[in-house]
């Protein structure tokens, strides 16, 4: 799937870039309107990833002028501009969605797996619903987890941050993942506050669903464990 990025804050595109490569699309960056326009009505992409303040042409312009001639082309609007205002007049210019900056990865990704979906008619395998290692769990729908087995089991509460790094933890178990890693995919490309923010949730987790799951790599970051069959 080719995917084509309007973006002038290079920043943004390249945390976009680098992640929508790693999960297997071909990213295109543009930085300005007019050639946001002209390599999106070249046929050549399956979606359009077009943020609303570019220089020269501004993505609603964009957007209009596409629809205009005729293109199909699916958009994803990205602005900071979250009013409802702009977001209506967004989706009435032609737009198929829209995302208020900042937005984390995990969300734009989701958004354009459901473009994907779309455009291939829903044929593809429904997205996975129950993550699990061990006796843990986490329903992706309900956003419940649960640990233990038979009558231990029992249902843990997650704020939604904690959900958040619990599901990437479980999408990649038994795997060290660094703290720059967490903090992009749980936290977003802006996340500027405490770099200690992992170690207090990762402590929130370990008190809620057991300390032996989540285990510290010295020097490398954490993974998600079967404390079973450690
Ligand atoms: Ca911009």
């Amino acid at each position: 799937m080719r995917i084509l990025i309007a973006e002038d804050e290079p920043r943004i595109s390249r945390f976009v870039a680098r992640g929508l490569k790693a999960h297997g699309y071909t990213p295109t960056v543009v930085e300005d309107g007019i050639t946001a326009l002209d390599y999106a009505s070249s046929g050549e992409f399956d979606l359009l990833v077009l943020d609303v303040g570019l220089p020269r042409m501004d993505g609603f312009a964009v957007l209009r002028a596409l629809r205009d001639m005729g293109a199909e082309i699916p958009v994803l609007m990205c602005t900071a501009r979250d009013s409802v205002e702009d977001t209506v007049h967004g989706l009435e210019g032609g737009a198929d969605d829209y995302l208020a900056k900042p937005f984390r990865f995990e969300e734009l990704l989701a958004r354009i797996k459901l473009r994907a979906r779309e455009r291939t008619g829903g044929t593809t395998q429904p997205t996975q619903e129950i993550l699990e290692l061990g006796d843990l769990s986490l329903n992706l729908r309900t956003r419940v987890a649960t640990v233990g087995t038979g009558a231990q089991k029992r249902e843990v509460e997650l704020s939604s941050r904690e959900y958040a790094l619990l599901a990437l933890f479980l999408e990649h178990p038994n795997q060290v993942l660094t703290q720059e890693i967490i903090l992009s995919r749980v936290w977003g490309y802006d996340y500027d506050g405490a770099s200690n923010v992992v170690v207090v949730y990762l402590r929130y987790l370990r008190k809620k669903m057991g300390a032996d799951r989540f285990i510290t790599v010295r020097g490398a970051g954490y993974k998600l464990v079967d404390p079973r069959e450690s």
